[in-house]
């Protein structure tokens, strides 16, 4: 059996053009209310803006498999849910990709958000 190989292009900075200025932004999370993600409420920072998100535990539908099913919610300050919220997965069957899945539209695209990087840190907390 042949395998065919390409070589990928070897990407080389371009000396021409001017370097990248914008710092990544800084993430950050504080608990508000409760035992999140079980049931409780995180004040989530990207950069200077703050957002408050509720998250709750939720049944998993067995057919995802053994691990955990929950529900983030985007609160509005007066603290009224904005919207239906994300559904979120934590999977640890598979050891080559344990990990948080998450339904919103930036886990799709770019396969993390920040609701699965502070699900999985609340999670890695709650085990500690
Ligand atoms: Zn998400």
């Amino acid at each position: 059996m042949s395998v065919a190989t390409a070589t990928p292009p070897v990407r080389t900075q371009d000396q021409t053009k001017t370097p990248r200025t914008r710092r990544p932004q800084v993430r950050t999370f504080r608990i508000v209310q409760g035992n999140p993600p079980f049931e409780g409420r995180v004040r989530i920072s990207v950069g200077a803006a703050t957002t408050l998100y509720e998250f709750g535990q939720v049944p998993l539908d067995p057919a995802f498999g053994p691990g955990l099913s929950f529900v983030c919610r985007k609160l509005f300050p007066d603290g009224k849910p904005a919207g239906e919220g994300y559904h979120l997965t934590y999977r640890a069957d598979d050891p080559e990709a344990p990990g948080v899945d998450c339904d919103c539209l930036g886990h799709r695209h770019y396969h993390h958000c920040r609701h699965a990087d502070v699900l999985a840190a609340l999670l890695k907390r709650s085990a500690s």
